[in-house]
C-alpha cells in the first residue's frame, strides 16, 4: 500500500508489527476490557484542502491540528458526500449518499430559513445508531439538516444541542446604506439574524458570531468533562470559516493570512483545548477524534474564502477542490501514525463508529460507507475504491482507483453559465494529476468504459425519494 510512514524507525516497527498481528475487536482497550471508545467528530465549514499548515498552507499556522496529524493519520484522498453544506452533512450523519435520503436537490442546493423539509424520520443518524450502544450524544454548532422542531438534533438522536440551525450568512439583514460588500467584508453579527439554539429553544438572536467558536469549544469541553464516565459521541460542527467571518478578539490580527487565517487559527486553538481536556481526564486513551470539513473553499469570497491548495476549483463544484477535504484521525496508542493516500470519505464514519461501538449496520437500506478500521489500526489498504461526485441529484463525475471521469463540469458562483456536458467525458489520473489538468480519455478507453459501467450499476440501485430541499415558503429568504 502506498502509505508514507512519518519519520522514525520506531514508528515503522510498530506499524509493521501492527500489520502482522491484526486486532479484530478494535474497541477493546489495552487491558482487554469491553469498553467502547468515545468519538469526537470536529467538522469545519468551508475549510479547503489547502487551509491548514499540515496540508501546506504557508501562513495559516495550525500547530494543534498539525500535531494531531503527526501523532495520528493525515488522509490526502478523503472526500465529502457533496460539495455544499446540507447534503454533505446528511451524508456524514447517515452514511448514505444524500440522494437516498432526499437531502439534495436540483432546485435548492441547501436548506434555507424558509425551507419546509429536513432529514426524514426514517433515516438513522450516526447519533441514533450510537444511542443503541448506550452512548451519550451531543451536537454543538451548525446543524443545517432542517430547522423545524422535528428535524433538530435532539429529535434525531442527540441528547443535547447548542448551535445555529443553518448557515451563518442566512437571515441576511442588510441595513439601509450598507453595501453588500461591506456586510460580508466588514461583517457585524446584526447583519445576519441567525438564531442560537439550546436544544429546541432560541436563546439569542442574532447570535453573537464573534464568540461562537469560543462558546462551541467551551460547551464541548464541558460535555467531555461531564460525561467522562460514559461512552460519548460529540459532533462539533463549527459554523466557520464559512463567510461571514468572525473571530474572538484575542484571535484577531494573529495570522498573516488575514481574518480568514485568524478564524482557522481560533478553530485550531479550540482543537488544542479539546485534546488537552482529553489528556487531563485520561480519555485520550479511549477516544477517537476526527477532524474534517464539509466541503471545499468558497472561492467567490476571494480572501474571505479559503484555498483548495493544488486542487482545482472549490465549494459547489465536483472538481477535486469542491469535495476533497483535509481529514485527520487521532487516537494515541491505537491509530498507526501515517500519511494515508488511500481513499476515504465522511460516508465511512458511520461504519467506522459502528464497528468501534460493536454495533451492526442497518440491514434494511443501502449503506454507502466502508469500514476504514483496517487502515486506521493496521495500515492495510482502504476498502474504498470509488467515489461518486453528485451535484444535486446528478452524477457529474466518478472516481475509480486513480482515475476520475467527468461527465459534466461546472463551476459555481460565477455570473457566466459555464456548465459543459461532455459528449466525450474527461478522464484524469488524480494520483498523478491531482489538479485535473491533463485529459487522458483518448489514451485509456478501457478505463472510461470501466468507470461508465460502475456509474450505470450505481444508478440502477438508487431509488429516488422525496426532495426535502425543494419546498420553501414565501417568507423572506
Ligand atoms: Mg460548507
Amino acid at each position: 500500500m502506498k502509505t508514507k510512514l512519518i519519520a522514525s524507525v520506531l514508528i515503522l516497527s510498530i506499524a509493521i508489527s501492527g500489520c502482522q498481528t491484526k486486532s479484530v475487536d478494535y474497541s477493546r482497550d489495552d487491558e482487554g476490557s469491553k469498553s467502547v471508545p468515545n468519538v469526537i467528530i470536529i467538522f469545519a465549514d468551508d475549510l479547503g484542502y489547502g487551509d491548514l499548515s499540515c496540508y501546506g498552507h504557508p501562513t495559516i499556522i495550525t500547530p494543534q491540528l498539525d500535531k494531531m496529524a503527526f501523532e495520528g493519520q493525515k488522509w490526502t484522498n478523503f472526500y465529502v458526500a457533496a460539495s455544499v453544506c446540507t447534503p454533505s452533512r446528511a451524508g456524514l450523519l447517515t452514511g448514505r449518499y444524500p440522494l437516498r435520503s432526499g437531502m439534495c436537490s436540483d432546485k435548492n442546493r441547501v436548506l434555507f430559513p424558509n425551507s419546509v423539509g429536513g432529514i426524514p424520520e426514517k433515516e438513522i443518524t450516526l447519533a441514533e445508531q450510537l444511542k443503541k450502544g448506550g452512548y451519550v450524544t451531543a451536537a454543538i454548532g451548525k446543524w443545517h439538516l432542517g430547522h423545524q422542531k422535528k428535524f433538530l438534533p435532539i429529535n434525531n438522536g442527540f441528547d443535547s444541542y447548542f448551535g445555529i440551525p443553518y448557515s451563518n450568512d442566512m437571515d441576511y439583514n442588510r441595513p439601509e446604506g450598507v453595501s453588500k460588500h461591506e456586510t460580508f467584508w466588514n461583517a457585524k453579527p446584526e447583519y445576519f439574524n441567525v438564531p442560537l439554539l439550546m436544544n429546541e429553544d432560541e436563546i439569542e438572536r442574532p447570535a453573537n458570531q464573534n464568540t461562537l467558536t469560543k462558546r462551541y469549544n467551551e460547551a464541548a469541553i464541558k460535555f467531555i468533562k461531564e460525561n467522562k464516565e460514559h461512552p460519548f459521541f460529540l459532533y462539533l460542527a463549527h459554523s466557520l470559516p464559512h463567510v461571514p467571518l468572525f473571530a474572538a478578539e484575542e484571535h484577531l490580527g494573529k495570522s498573516k493570512r488575514g481574518l480568514f487565517g485568524d478564524v482557522v487559527q481560533e478553530i485550531d486553538y479550540g482543537v488544542g483545548q479539546i485534546i488537552e481536556t482529553l489528556k487531563e481526564t485520561g480519555l485520550d486513551k479511549n477516544t477517537l477524534v476526527v477532524f474534517t470539513s464539509d466541503n471545499g473553499p468558497w472561492l467567490w469570497y476571494e480572501d474571505h474564502g479559503g484555498s483548495a491548495g493544488l486542487l482545482h476549483d472549490g465549494k459547489g463544484t465536483t472538481w477535486e477542490g469542491g469535495m476533497r477535504v483535509p481529514a485527520i484521525f487521532w487516537w494515541p496508542g491505537k491509530i498507526k501514525p501515517a500519511v494515508i493516500d488511500e481513499m476515504g470519505s465522511t460516508l465511512d464514519l458511520f461504519n467506522v463508529c459502528s464497528k468501534l461501538a460493536n454495533l451492526d449496520l442497518p440491514e434494511d437500506r443501502i449503506m454507502d460507507g466502508f469500514d476504514l478500521c483496517p487502515v486506521l489500526f493496521d495500515l492495510e489498504q482502504s476498502p474504498r475504491k470509488n467515489m461518486f461526485y453528485y451535484r444535486g441529484t446528478t452524477i457529474y463525475a466518478a472516481r475509480q482507483g486513480a482515475y476520475k471521469l467527468h461527465y459534466i463540469t461546472e463551476t459555481w458562483y460565477t455570473k457566466d453559465d459555464n456548465k459543459i456536458i461532455h459528449e466525450n467525458p474527461l478522464l484524469f489520473n488524480v494520483e498523478v494529476d491531482p489538479s485535473e489538468k491533463y485529459n487522458i480519455a483518448d489514451q485509456f478507453p478501457e478505463v472510461v468504459k470501466s468507470i461508465d459501467n460502475m456509474v450505470k450499476q450505481h444508478k440502477a440501485e438508487v431509488i429516488q425519494v422525496k426532495d426535502q430541499l425543494a419546498e420553501r415558503t414565501k417568507d423572506k429568504q
